[in-house]
């Protein structure tokens, strides 16, 4: 259910009575929240609630490790320069029409595909992560809850939650309603606008240090101020109080001023990456008309890379069921010599499509030793095994992955179909627990690991370890339980910060 997530935290942030007190029965760890510190800690807990809320509840989230691997990988680079104090990040995509990016507690970046899709280069796109990056590094949000009144910080988790109920709520009405509340409490955080002003501040300099075009900050902003004018009498109330206003584009202007220019050629991953966001909008014919189009325009003008746009079409005409058709793209992709581990994924997929699947194991295979950061192609690889019945092989590539990926909750969850595959009960039920455990789903963990412990095909040193690692979780599952229980769930709530600065149509 799209709604479900976001409007049973709107309801519960807004019936919300005495936030100070409710935070600290809320929070997980009682300790800190009780001194009113809203420590990285506990914010690091709060984020990972919510992630795991968006990862198996969200309908939106894009389920891709070719789009969030190239956002880790831009987003990596950013927070590299920043002085973060040892904070971790995790970038992710959502599949939404709006313009949007936000932060959530514990370093984790949200961006709206059509944000990705309307950067008109790769400086732009970094300059809107570099600025998300640093709210989480300025610990924004945890200012804000400290400093703010009890009144303030329950209008505050209202706003965020009815912003991101917003976000995506096709009941036009309640949506309407929902950002109505979110433009009055605006009014009350007039101190927002100065974090605004930092993030933009900080996110310059990380845009200057990684080799950006510091220019794609101003640009972008600025064509989105335009873009969102052109919808200003009938927009939702959070677009027409949204603080990106001609200040702070003259403010980020004036920082720029003068700066050497700079041409930061895209790289072919922000192009590969938008290609395949694009050819999944629409209904395939249609995609395919727009890369049709892009490829009369190149002809004509000479502008523009033709390999890629032949790469969207082949993913747009393999969504359109034209496997033939993507074959044929394809090989004007390798004529054209664009080289990539995406290129890869998409030949594989379409040899699996052909029920070739020794071929997609061997491109696969070939394609991992050349790229080894490349998670879809272990992904693709150990499925590939597994359709061609080569369980035995999966299972020892997905095993040999989790030695340097043990916290891949996707690998634990190919790991365990391959143990399903060659037989083995209860390292099959236990490797699903762990996936499970990682997805913060502790109670369908505990049942995977009472099946494997009935399955009794184990070594006894397995069912000992698995009898020790049962014990462990269901005492966390207990004391969640309890913590649930004292608390009301608002705590998910107080940390779904959307941003700010960038609702936009
Ligand atoms: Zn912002």
């Amino acid at each position: 259910m799209r709604r479900s997530l976001f409007s049973s935290l709107l309801a519960i942030a807004l019936v919300l009575p005495t936030p100070h007190a409710a935070f600290a029965d809320g929070l997980p760890d009682l300790g800190e929240a009780a001194q009113g510190d809203f420590s990285p800690l506990v914010e690091q807990k709060i984020g990972n609630q919510i992630i795991n809320e968006i990862r198996n509840r969200e309908p939106s989230y894009l389920d891709d490790p070719e789009v969030n691997g190239y956002l880790n990988r831009i987003g990596g680079k950013l927070a590299a320069q920043s002085e973060n104090g040892g904070q971790s990040f995790e970038f992710f995509a959502l599949r939404d029409p709006t313009l949007n990016a936000f932060a959530m507690p514990g370093g984790y970046i949200g961006v709206h595909s059509a944000l990705i899709l309307s950067a008109q280069n790769e400086s732009e796109l970094a300059s809107v992560l570099a600025h998300e990056i640093s709210h989480v590094t300025q610990r924004h949000l945890a200012r804000l809850m400290n400093k703010s009144s009890q009144g303030q910080a329950a209008a505050l988790l209202a706003m965020a939650v009815a912003i991101l109920a917003a976000r995506s709520n096709p009941d036009v009405a309640m949506g309407a309603a929902m950002a109505g509340q979110a433009a009055g409490i605006q009014n009350q955080l007039n101190y927002s606008r100065d974090f605004e002003r930092e993030a933009d501040r900080l996110g310059i300099q990380l845009l200057e240090r990684s080799g950006y075009d510091i220019r794609g900050m101003s640009s972008f902003f600025e064509r989105l101020q335009k873009f969102g004018r052109v919808y200003d009498n009938n927009a939702p109330g959070y677009l027409r109080t949204h603080p990106l206003t001609n200040d702070r584009i003259a403010d980020i202007e004036h920082r720029i001023h003068e700066r050497p220019y700079k041409q930061v050629p895209d790289s072919i991953d922000f192009l590969l990456v938008r290609a395949k966001l694009r050819s999944q909008l629409d209904t395939p014919q249609e995609a395919i008309t727009e890369f049709k189009t892009q490829l009369n325009q190149i002809k004509t003008k000479k502008f523009g890379n033709e390999a890629v746009v032949r790469y969207g079409l082949a993913q747009a005409k393999l969504r359109g069921g034209d496997v033939a058709g993507a074959e044929m793209e394809l090989a004007e992709v390798r004529r054209l010599k664009l080289v990539s581990p995406m290129v890869e994924t998409l030949a594989a997929e379409l040899r699996v499509k052909r029920g070739d699947h020794a071929g997609a194991i061997r491109l696969l295979t070939a394609a991992r030793s050349q790229y080894s950061q490349e998670r879809a192609l272990t992904y693709a690889l150990v499925t590939a095994l597994q359709d061609a019945g080569q369980g035995a092989e999966a299972l020892r590539v997905a095993t040999d992955d989790l030695t340097s990926y043990p916290s891949d909750a996707r690998m634990h969850a190919l790991q365990a179909k391959s143990y399903a595959q060659v037989g083995q009960r209860a390292e099959q039920h236990r490797a699903q627990a762990e996936a499970y455990v990682l997805q913060g789903q502790l109670a369908a963990a505990v049942i995977q690991l009472e099946w494997a412990q009935k399955s009794n095909d184990g070594s006894f040193y397995a069912q000992s370890q698995i009898d020790a690692r049962l014990r462990e979780l269901k005492k966390q599952h207990a004391e969640e339980l309890k913590q649930k229980k004292t608390a009301s769930p608002q705590k998910v709530g107080a940390g779904a910060t959307a941003d700010f600065s960038l609702f936009l149509p």
